[in-house]
């Protein structure tokens, strides 16, 4: 697993690269917005840890330019959890956040939660049973009416969950545990963050309906 950390603060820095080595993870450090988006193209990260407050840019800016060119899974690390409405509020395709001071227990359960991919779980290949939204698990990829909807790789696994059965009202807990592999508190404002964030690509809301007390379901739209 190839992690790049995006952080000023040396001791910080430090800690986390000592404890990912050690589960085995290949880290390379950045402490800047400008050195993380040339490691990204350089390194090929599967994985991306960024601290918001970094010297030159702010790592929300870093994470949106990061995402003009890559799908890479990012975790934002914040100092504050006041932060974090902000964080889930500007819908810039993080996939997860940690807040400070986080354990290092809790960071790899987030680090393997985000880089869980489809493939590697027994599912169809072709997960969607929608006529207008086909969801690819094999490129991982997902069109409307043959158009590319270009979803991040949780956005990619919540959508093939939710669209796997049209008309099934999937609860929170499950989406949690099906799509994070996790339960962690604070997630479930994730999870709305990226039913969102999936809601505004596709261009409709209707697509993924919330059934209030329960969770969601994923809807055929007419076309
Ligand atoms: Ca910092």
């Amino acid at each position: 697993m190839k992690v790049l950390l995006v952080e000023d603060d040396p001791a910080i820095a430090g800690s986390v690269t000592t404890s990912l080595s050690n589960a085995g993870m290949t880290v390379h450090h950045c402490a800047t917005g400008a050195d993380a988006i040339a490691a990204v193209k350089e390194f090929a990260p599967e994985v991306i840890l960024m601290d918001l407050g970094l010297p030159d840019m702010d790592g929300l800016d870093v994470s949106k330019s990061i995402r003009e060119f890559s799908s890479v899974p990012i975790i934002i690390v914040s100092a504050r959890g006041d932060e974090l409405d902000r964080v889930l509020g500007l819908e810039l395709g993080a996939d997860d956040y940690v807040v400070k001071p986080f354990s290092q227990r809790e960071l790899l359960a987030r680090i393997k939660a985000v880089t869980r991919r489809g493939h590697e779980t027994q599912q169809p290949v072709i997960a969607s049973t929608s006529t207008r939204i086909v969801v690819d698990e094999r490129t991982h990829s997902a069109t409307l009416d043959g158009e590319e909807v270009v979803l991040t790789a949780k956005e990619f696994d919540l959508l093939a969950f939710l669209s796997s059965e049209p008309g099934v009202v999937f609860r929170r807990n499950d989406i949690l545990e099906h799509v994070w592999d996790t339960n962690w508190y604070g997630t479930t404002k994730t999870l709305d963050a990226h039913i969102a964030s999936i809601r505004k690509k596709l261009g409709n809301p209707d697509w993924i309906q919330s059934v209030r007390g329960v969770g969601f379901k994923f809807v055929e739209v007419p076309q």
